[in-house]
């Protein structure tokens, strides 16, 4: 996969090696027809892989994770108006933060520890008592590794007469997610996650509804984020015509219809193909967690329902600090990732696993020597050969 060491952070990650050619090629023209057509291609794989419902029209512009959550704030909401932000740790108060900056009155449901998902009757009564336009939720929170489940919030959501709004970025591609099915209005991610491009891009699909909204809002975004002139773009390219509002990522554009064609690559009918993906994903966390508990580490998730398949979010053991662990980890092979959340940086570390990785057990059973050999060179008593048989077991049972 490459030289350095592996990169099994929580973004950006490994990339394939036909993702990596397309990104080492020449820059093409916005209006290139080979690039049209592949930008096009790139977006249609986008609508099968959120399994995007009739109407909703698929994003991709230059941009981060952080961007695609800005979109959705300022697309959505007017000053004034009551959302209700589902936390799930970093992210979500991020969210909370950005909607608060365009002037809404956040209602904010937090999980009862950090580690844990809010209650669903908790939401459901923030969305009734407020009255709210919107739910914001965090699929997957790469600060603590928790997975909430999107059904019984878009529900809540749909119930109240609420938009949907969810942050895929570390899940989206690698955990179950149907936009349809759900009803929800906007899943968002970025190039780096589980999409499996390197960083500079902002992917989201909307709703007709969520698209509704931002076509009745009296305040609108700033001009850049504004998902009305960039919508006539994407739909032009879908038809395999050129457009222009301002110039696309388009090398990363033209890794996108490599990176989409390959996530779909499982199956011919784009469903299972997705049914293939995540059940790889899910393979590949519940082999890691094997390694973790024969090791002796637990995890910041408080149960199985809600541990992310896309990263293990881990308590470092007692006398142990990441400062110390990560380079000898990296020393031997694989970069992993220190804590995120502010309630638990210093006594928590990461390991992303998501994308072309999840196919790659030599990588996989690299990254839990890796970590095995650096809790043992810190002064932690492992047994290597336990870990990786507990990883192959559960890999292979999965
Ligand atoms: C990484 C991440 C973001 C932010 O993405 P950037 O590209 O770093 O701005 C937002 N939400 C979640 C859940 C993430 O994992």
């Amino acid at each position: 996969m490459s030289a350095r060491p592996l990169l099994m952070i929580p973004g950006p990650i490994e990339i394939s090696d036909a993702v990596a050619d397309a990104v080492a090629e020449r820059p093409r023209a916005h209006t290139a027809p080979d690039f049209v057509a592949a930008y096009g291609r790139a977006l249609d794989g986008m609508a099968q892989i959120w399994r995007a419902p009739e109407g909703a029209v698929p994003f991709a512009v230059p941009g981060s994770g952080t961007l695609a959550m800005e979109t959705a704030a300022s697309n959505l909401i007017d000053p004034g108006d009551a959302v209700v932000v589902a936390s799930t740790g970093y992210f979500g108060d991020r969210m909370a933060e950005m909607l608060r900056r365009r002037g809404a009155t956040v209602t904010l449901v937090q999980a009862p520890t950090v580690g844990d998902v809010p209650d669903v009757a908790a939401v459901r009564e923030a969305l009734a008592a407020t009255g709210a336009k919107a739910l914001f939720a965090t699929h997957v929170d790469t600060s603590t590794g928790v997975r909430i489940d999107p059904v019984p919030l878009a529900a809540a959501a749909r119930d109240a007469g609420a938009l949907s709004v969810f942050d895929g970025v570390c899940a989206t591609a690698a955990e179950a997610f149907d936009m349809a099915a759900l009803g929800a209005d906007v899943y968002l991610t970025a190039s780096q996650k589980a999409i499996g491009l390197p960083p500079g891009m902002a992917l989201w699909v909307a709703s007709a509804r969520a698209l509704a909204t931002r076509a009745a809002l009296t305040s609108p975004p700033p001009m850049s984020i504004d998902w009305q002139p960039w919508q006539p773009v994407m739909e032009a390219y879908r038809a395999g015509k050129p457009s222009y509002f301002s110039t696309p990522a388009t090398t990363l554009g033209w890794a996108l219809a490599v990176g989409t064609t390959e996530i779909l690559a499982g199956d011919a009918d784009p469903a299972k193909a997705m049914e293939l993906r995540w059940a790889a994903h899910r393979r590949t966390a519940l082999g890691f967690r094997a390694a973790w508990a024969a090791m002796g580490l637990r995890l910041l998730p408080v149960r199985d329902e809600v541990t992310a398949h896309t990263l293990s979010a881990l308590w470092l053991p007692d006398g142990v600090d990441a400062p110390r662990l990560l380079p000898e980890v990296r020393n031997r092979g694989a970069i992993i990732a220190g804590g995120l959340h502010p309630a638990v940086r210093e006594r928590t570390f990461r390991v992303g696993h998501m994308g072309v990785v999840t196919g790659r057990p030599d990588a996989l059973r690299l990254t839990v020597s890796a970590v095995a050999g650096g809790l043992a060179a810190c002064g932690v008593s492992v047994d290597e050969a336990a870990a990786l048989n507990a990883f192959d077991a559960a890999f292979q049972s999965a």
